[in-house]
């Protein structure tokens, strides 16, 4: 069983696939993992540049590579981000293409996608706390985008079985009190 969590940076993706990982003995992967990309970290940092159609495709073949040897027909997998990002980021693509590429590729369709929607002002605050920004994660008008990006793939249900919306602006516990009992229900297959 796949189970994807997805938001802006700073929506508290990890804290949340931490937490549920430990509680259902989940393999937890993040992505991108960089190591079939590395150019995408020296992208971030701001050292490279990349044309918008290669780093989509980066990202795209850092997952794709990175959950091809999992067993997820036997294991439950939660991932840190997936290709719902991709599409997000893929800033100045087309996103009905970015997405299309997708269906088309087609890696392993989740179970279910948990979104954790933040406003960009609580997230950009969180990040900053604890590190220097990225240069994604210090642009607002890009977090913007993206964010309304994840209200469409919402909206279609795209490419998983079901979309979950989690209002992720109040604190951590809060946050996986919602979230726990849902996957719950989903992994016993009553959602
Ligand atoms: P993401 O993976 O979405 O970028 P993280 O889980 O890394 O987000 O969280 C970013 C920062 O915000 C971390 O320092 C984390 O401890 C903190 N954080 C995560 N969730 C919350 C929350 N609900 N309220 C306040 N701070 C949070």
């Amino acid at each position: 069983m796949i189970i994807a969590i997805e938001g802006i940076d700073g929506s508290g993706k990890t804290t949340q696939a931490f937490l549920a990982s430990k509680d259902f003995k989940a393999i937890q992967l993040k992505f991108p993992d960089y190591r079939t990309m590395p150019q995408i970290r020296e992208f971030l940092e701001g050292r490279i540049h990349l044309h918008p159609k290669s780093l989509f495709l980066m990202y795209l073949a850092d997952i794709c590579q990175g959950i091809s040897n999992i067993d997820h027909e036997h294991n439950l997998i939660i991932l840190d981000r997936y290709i719902y990002s991709t599409v997000a980021y893929a800033r100045s693509l087309d996103r009905n293409v970015a997405m299309r590429i997708i269906e088309d590729i087609a890696p392993p369709v989740p179970d279910a996608v948990f979104w954790i929607d933040v406003g960009i002002n609580n997230a950009m605050e969180r990040k900053v706390r604890h590190k220097e920004p990225d240069r994604n994660e210090k642009d607002m008008d890009l977090l913007n985008e993206v964010r309304s990006v994840y209200e469409i793939m919402y909206s279609k249900n795209f490419y998983a079985k079901q979309w979950i919306r989690i209002d992720g602006n109040r604190n951590i516990q809060q946050v996986y009190n919602e979230m726990k009992p849902i996957l719950e229900s989903i992994i016993k297959g009553k959602r």
